[in-house]
């Protein structure tokens, strides 16, 4: 299955497609953890793209598109993946489509919870780029950028919204519970 993850920043969409990706045996594929080992060592990709990262901007289409697809290449994707945090804007989404086809991905699972909760939860996370600044960026990005690829897969009929706010497992068997109405 291909699968992707939609949701803004601190609705828990990295644990919960690492839960969802191992009940379902198919790789977990965040382009934000993919930036981040880049800039822990360092590359040429990774100093490009840190100050970036730590402002809470997006990285340019080009580098995660290319980064992306290159992943998209490795042999263990033969049974699907669950994307996370890819695609982040309407470009991502179409070089998407392009690479994969319109009718390959076979659900996107929306998480969702109330916007004040989320810059708590970021804030309380300890990740290098949860500074107030950042966090507050990212939010106004979420909303201008990936927002609208909430609708944009709707119109395609894929999407299954999941209540974000619950026990880790909850949310994860409502995620399963979902997914099941669309398996192939
Ligand atoms: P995440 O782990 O998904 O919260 O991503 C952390 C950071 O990596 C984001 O704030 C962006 O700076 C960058 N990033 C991750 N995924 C993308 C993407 N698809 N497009 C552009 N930037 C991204």
């Amino acid at each position: 299955m291909k699968i992707l993850f939609l949701g803004p920043p601190g609705v828990g969409k990295g644990t919960q497609a690492v839960r969802v990706a191992e009940a379902l045996e198919i790789p977990h594929i965040s382009t934000g953890e993919m930036f981040r080992e880049h800039m822990d060592s360092a590359t040429g990709l990774g100093k490009q793209i840190s100050r970036i990262v730590a402002r809470g901007d997006l990285v340019p289409d080009s580098l995660t598109v290319a980064m992306l697809l290159e992943r998209l290449g490795h042999s263990d994707t033969a049974n699907g993946y669950i994307l996370d945090g890819f695609p982040r804007n309407l470009p991502q989404a179409h070089a998407l489509d392009e690479a994969i086809g319109e009718a390959a991905l076979d659900a996107v699972v929306v998480l969702q919870a109330e916007f004040d909760m989320l810059k708590e939860r970021l804030l309380n996370r300890g990740r290098a780029d949860d500074t107030e600044e950042s966090v507050s960026n990212r939010l106004v990005v979420y909303e201008r950028e990936t927002a609208p690829l909430v609708r944009f897969y709707e119109d395609r009929g894929v999407t299954a919204g999941v209540n974000g706010v619950g026990s880790v497992e909850e949310i994860t068997a409502n995620i399963l519970a979902a997914l099941a109405r669309f398996r192939p």
